[in-house]
């Protein structure tokens, strides 16, 4: 069976949807989100309704806990700050409540889900190399654990050894363990602007990161016209 991996969604609607229809182009059978549903860009709503009527399992990302919760914005850096309130102002209090009870781990057939890792996955930490991915690992009780948060596709093995996303496809080996972050659909980080996500073939052990060029403009024109930060548009080009 193939199975969509997507994550960091950040209410970028028009990546969403390519997202979608590629996976079920790819004949992907099954869904599956990493959290920030929500944050930075223009449709948290719409992006929200569309993965609550999928029902598939999701994970909570901070922007999540952030957009549903009602700490105060005082200590934010003022950029981050005033999206936030902005994106709290799309939601209703009903969309609020469910990102607010969104589940941190879950287990989908044999493998765990986490946006960040699984050592801590209230403390948001990033895992950018081997070092930080030591922590997860000794958390981890599935061979595969997919995450999000740092927007960045990349394969940590167990033991030494990262892989940058792969362009070709990457085959589990039976015996070591992964901890897989799938990319982020709405504002990857690698320097690639094109919506990010992977398939999980559970039959070949093999997984395969997918990159799609989506309509940015308009998701841009989108963020200027609800008065959210230039910067935020300017970064989705950039792929940071
Ligand atoms: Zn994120």
């Amino acid at each position: 069976m193939k199975i969509a991996l997507f994550g960091d969604i950040h209410a970028n609607l028009e990546a969403l949807e390519t997202v979608l229809a590629d996976a079920k182009d790819q004949g992907c059978e099954s869904y599956v989100c990493l959290g920030d549903i929500v944050g930075y860009n223009a449709n948290p709503s719409e992006c929200l309704e569309i993965i609550r009527e999928m029902g598939c399992p999701v994970v909570k990302g901070n922007h999540d806990e952030d957009a549903g919760g009602d700490h105060s914005l005082e200590m934010m850096n003022p950029v981050a700050a005033e999206a936030l309130q902005w994106t709290r102002d799309q939601l209703t209090d009903e969309q609020r409540e469910y990102l607010a009870k969104m589940r941190m781990v879950r287990q989908v057939n044999d493998f765990t889900i986490v946006h960040s890792t699984l050592d801590q996955p209230n403390i948001w930490n990033y895992v950018t190399n081997k070092f930080d991915a030591m922590s997860n690992f000794s958390y981890q009780f599935t061979q595969v654990c997919f995450h999000g948060h740092t927007h960045v596709p990349r394969v940590f093995v167990r033991g030494d050894k990262v892989y940058d996303a792969p362009s070709e496809t990457f085959i589990l080996e039976e015996g070591l363990k992964y901890f897989i972050n799938a990319g982020s659909v709405g504002q990857p980080r690698d320097g690639d602007w094109r919506a990010c996500y992977s398939i999980y073939d559970t039959d070949k052990k093999e997984i395969s990161f997918r990159r799609l060029e989506y309509d940015i403009e308009t998701t841009q024109k989108k963020i200027l016209a609800a008065g959210l930060p230039d910067a935020l548009a300017k970064r989705l080009t950039a792929g940071r």
